[in-house]
């Protein structure tokens, strides 16, 4: 087919733009020259030669700015604008490369066809398939190509035709599509579009790569301020409380805790941020937060400046106990000297209502410190001590936290209530986890579980209460100093009963001082006949029922002074619950008055014992405990083989029946102090001799009758001396502790100090 030559064609410049055979376009025409170039084709066959100016800005141009490679068009529709443009849509021919330009009143031109040459076919094939492999991928991910345009492309068997189709689509600069529509071989025109097509799948690729990561910023920032937003819904929802966390950050920063504290409080804060107020862990938190602000941590008391002043609050407190007030005033002072408590922990031994408690009270009213009071009686588990984990709702902290919360501040007298009492078991030893809390070495830093944060404990003032020091123990009775604190005589009552506990239960009961007023004589008979006690807990008691009884008749609006006397009693309380023990002390066979010490105090206990027709055996009953056994077998034994010594025929043994009785009443602690009383009764029984009434004993025998000492003297004396007993039969080593009786006491008793069984015998068995 020959090479079509054009003769005299009008020619349009378009701007900066390249146009390919094969294709369809449409530009607008507006300058005068364009608009006479297109007069003239539609005067015509409707043909133009559209040729690039490489230099847009140029409105007056001349053939110099025209591109000599253009592309013959056929125009297809011709639109008026509004602004005397027009519109054209034409349809690319050939193209064509300019012989010459003309000019009148628009360019013309004689231009040739410009045809391609092909060369090596299996390259140019090799290149038309890469070409369009990678045309494909860039149509299907980018949605600039018309439907339409991308089945032309896929259609396309010509490689000529591909190139004008491909380079016409794509958004190439007009210098590389100006290269593309002049080259003559095909070849050449694929390989340089497929350069092309690589540069745009780049291009494609790095602007995929641009624009998800702008996106990614973008939606994590929106991502979170919609999350944020939606939580705050869901709060607000809820009825969650924003200003309840604002209010407690303020607390905890107000609060003035040790940094470390501070700062886990508030993470605490930041936690609850993310929950929902409804939720288990967000109560869990706050309870815990709750727990945090109520604790002291700086909070102290000023210690009474003057020693003087603290003793004379611990002498207006309490009656007596001289010893005791003594060594609480060496120890303050102390304490006041070295500012440090590095002293061992008091602890106050004692029977039940001698005032132990009462009196650790007053040392913190003396020091002008809080009080508070933890009883350890019957607490097994370390976690009451330490706390229990804060994994659940409703565990807390252990009861030294507890306590010293109640006290709200750091440096509280604390009292230990009931040492003694301490018991332990599989679920942990709460004395080990004690003995962290009194260690002046460890309680700087007391771990409480639920707390998790250290607690300072070294400035507390602890202060420990015993009944007895056998069962505390050993390594927490290794850092204490044991104060005893004895019963009180029935004088020192009295004068207990006067002074302190009247005014306090009229005080108690609304009452005022001249409403009542006990006689001498109605407190001893209470003393005597309504309580039986080594303290004065059940007096108090007494004394206050008789004072809410007149309370109640001043409030009916009796107004007589009332005096309550001994006969009086008996209509307020109903009748004496302990009669005189004087009636009982009767001469009896086969029954002696022991003297026992037992945790509530002195008592005494009458062992019987009778021998009857039988086979030689022996019967223990009642309130007997292995070493008491023991001690009647001693006994036995003993008097078996002295039997001449006592008039007693050697087969009386082998025909006579023993039985050991103490009554269940009396509830005594076991052990071997009541030898000499059995050996007294059965030697009694055995003989047929009465035990004289008026002594009672106490004392430890051997087999060989040595009578040995035993604890608790003073108690026992002043049981001895509460029953009206007028003898006393004690070992001779325990005279020392004579000294601790009160004189009231050791001038009405006859002490009889022994040192073998046969001087008990010849004291307290009649006619032997
Ligand atoms: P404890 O702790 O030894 O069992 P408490 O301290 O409870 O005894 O004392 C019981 C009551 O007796 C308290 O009201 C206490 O004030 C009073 N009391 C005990 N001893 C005396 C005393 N020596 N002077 C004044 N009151 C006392």
């Amino acid at each position: 087919m020959a090479v079509k030559y054009f003769n005299g064609i009008p020619v349009v410049a378009l701007r900066g733009r390249v146009v390919f055979p094969d294709t369809t376009i449409t530009f607008d025409a507006g300058r005068l020259i364009s608009l006479a170039a297109v007069k003239s084709a539609a005067e015509n066959n409707m043909q133009l030669l559209v040729c690039a100016q490489p230099e847009p800005e140029k409105d007056e141009i001349t053939a110099e700015d025209i591109c000599r490679v253009g592309t013959v068009v056929k125009i297809k529709q011709i639109t008026r604008l509004p602004s005397d443009s027009v519109r054209i849509l034409a349809e690319g021919l050939c193209r064509v490369r300019v012989r010459s330009f003309t000019f009148d009143g628009c360019f013309f031109a004689e231009a040739d066809e410009l045809r391609s040459t092909h060369g090596d076919l299996t390259l140019e094939e090799a290149y038309f398939r890469t070409a369009k492999d990678i045309m494909r991928d860039i149509t299907s991910t980018e949605n600039r190509f018309t439907k339409d345009a991308i089945a032309r492309l896929d259609r396309c068997s010509d490689p000529d035709e591909y190139v004008n189709l491909a380079a016409g689509a794509l958004p190439l600069r007009d210098e590389v599509k100006q290269r593309m529509l002049e080259c003559d071989n095909v070849t050449e025109r694929l390989r340089m579009l497929e350069k092309c097509l690589n540069d745009e799948l780049e291009i494609m690729r790095l602007g995929r790569k641009i624009s998800a990561a702008v996106r990614q910023s973008i939606d994590k920032n929106q991502r979170d301020y919609y999350l944020r937003e939606q939580l705050k819904a869901i709060h607000a929802e809820l009825g969650d409380d924003e200003d309840e966390r604002i209010a407690l950050t303020d607390r905890i920063k107000a609060k003035k805790m040790p940094a470390e504290i501070e700062e886990k409080a508030l993470k605490e804060v930041a936690k609850m941020d993310k929950m929902s107020s409804s939720s288990p862990e967000y109560t869990v938190i706050r309870n815990y937060l709750d727990w945090l602000l109520a604790l002291p941590w700086t909070e102290q008391t000023e210690d009474t400046a003057d020693l003087k002043d603290a003793v004379k609050i611990l002498n207006e407190d309490h009656y007596g106990l001289e010893k005791i007030k003594e060594r609480i005033t060496e120890y303050l002072a102390v304490l006041k000297l070295t500012g440090s408590l590095n002293a061992p922990i008091l602890c106050f031994v004692g029977p039940p209502g001698v005032g132990k408690t009462s009196i650790a009270a007053s040392v913190a009213r003396a020091l002008g410190r809080k009080f508070v009071r933890m009883s350890l009686g019957g607490v097994k588990d370390e976690a009451e001590i330490r706390g229990h984990r804060r994994t659940y709702i409703g565990s807390m902290p252990g009861r030294i936290i507890y306590g010293i919360k109640n006290a709200g501040t750091i440096n509280p007298v604390f009292l230990l209530d009931e040492i003694d009492k301490l018991s332990s078991d599989m679920r942990g030893d709460p004395a080990s986890a004690l003995l962290e809390v009194l260690d002046p070495a460890q309680n700087n830093t007391f771990r409480d579980r639920y707390l998790e944060v250290p607690y300072d404990l070294s400035k507390v003032l602890f202060i420990t209460t015993a009944n007895s020091v056998e069962t505390i123990p050993s390594p927490l009775l290794d850092r204490m100093e044991l104060i005893e604190i004895g019963g009180y005589t029935e004088e020192e009552k009295l004068q207990i009963a006067k002074r302190y506990l009247v005014p306090k239960r009229l005080n108690a009961n609304g009452l005022k001082e001249g409403d009542v007023a006990f006689t001498d004589g109605a407190l001893r008979a209470l003393i005597e006949g309504y309580t039986r006690e080594a303290g004065v807990r059940s007096l108090e008691r007494n004394i206050d029922a008789v004072c809410r009884k007149t309370a109640v008749k001043v409030a009916e609006g009796e107004k007589a002074r009332r005096k309550i006397t001994a006969e009086g009693l008996h209509a307020l309380l109903g009748p004496a619950r302990y009669r005189s023990d004087e009636a009982e002390h009767r001469d009896e066979v086969g029954a002696a008055t022991g003297l026992a010490w037992t945790a509530v105090g002195g008592t005494t206990l009458t062992i019987e014992v009778s021998a009857m027709h039988g086979k030689g055996e022996i019967q223990l009953t009642g309130k007997l405990g292995d070493v008491m056994k023991e001690s009647a077998r001693a006994a036995i034994s003993y008097i078996r083989s002295n039997s001449g010594e006592y008039g007693i025929a050697d087969e009386a043994f082998e025909n006579t029946d023993i039985h050991i009785h103490v009554p269940e009443g009396a509830t005594p602690k076991d052990g071997p102090s009541a030898g000499i009383t059995m050996a007294t009764a059965i030697l009694s029984a055995f003989t047929g001799k009465p035990v004289r009434g008026d002594v009672a004993m106490t004392g430890e025998i051997t087999l060989l009758g040595n009578v040995l000492p035993i604890g608790g003297l003073k108690e026992k004396a002043l049981a001895a001396y509460r029953t009206g007993v007028k003898n006393v039969i004690i070992p001779k080593d325990n005279v020392k502790d004579l000294e601790e009786i009160p004189k009231d006491v050791r001038s009405k008793i006859n002490f009889i100090p022994v040192s073998a069984a046969d001087a008990v015998f010849r004291n307290a068995i009649i006619g032997l």
